[in-house]
């Protein structure tokens, strides 16, 4: 997980979501463990926090094996972002893809629009990875519900 800072003369004004005496404006890319923590706690500190991801539930991927092996249904081990985070009434959920980052503006770029931060939080997880890519196709990694619902149909 990274966190970046805003230089303080940096800073533009505080979105129309801040109260009348302006708040720092928080956005989190990623809503997995680390982005969903880092939400409920900074959502305690009086900021604007807005959490972006690609998709618009939570996975909780200790539990991805058990649907590979036809244990458990691909709903079981996923739930809803926006109702996770609904009782924080300071948490705005976006559901986009996160293209890139534009630091000197502080915004986040997503596919379909942008958002400013005065403070970003990366929580965008990580991928499994080979010495060898020829490994992978002996070797599927096992992050994502369409890997496990892969790995169920093929054995
Ligand atoms: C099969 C398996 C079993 C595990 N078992 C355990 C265990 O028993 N105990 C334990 O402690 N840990 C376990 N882990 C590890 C644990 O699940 C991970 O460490 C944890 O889920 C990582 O959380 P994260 O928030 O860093 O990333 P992730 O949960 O991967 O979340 C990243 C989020 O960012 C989003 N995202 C990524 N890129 C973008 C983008 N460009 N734009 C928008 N959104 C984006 C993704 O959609 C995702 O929701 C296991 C992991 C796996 C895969």
């Amino acid at each position: 997980m990274l966190l970046l800072k805003t230089r303080s003369e940096d800073r533009q004004a505080p979105s129309s979501t801040c109260g009348d005496g302006g708040c720092p404006r928080v956005v989190i890319v990623g809503a997995g463990f680390g982005g969903l923590s880092a939400a409920k706690t900074i959502g305690k500190c009086g900021a604007s926090v807005t959490v972006i991801d690609r998709r618009n539930y939570h996975l909780f991927q200790p539990l991805l094996y058990q649907v590979a092996t036809a244990g458990l249904s691909e709903s079981d081990i996923a739930a809803p972002i926006r109702g996770i985070l609904r009782d924080q009434a300071n948490t705005t959920v976006l559901m986009g893809m996160v293209r890139g980052i534009d630091t000197e503006h502080h915004q986040v770029l997503m596919d379909d629009g942008k958002t400013s931060y005065d403070y970003l939080v990366l929580a965008t997880g990580a991928r499994h990875a080979y010495s060898d890519d020829d490994w992978e196709a002996y070797a599927p990694g096992l992050k994502k519900v369409e890997d496990a619902t892969n790995m169920r149909a093929k054995y």
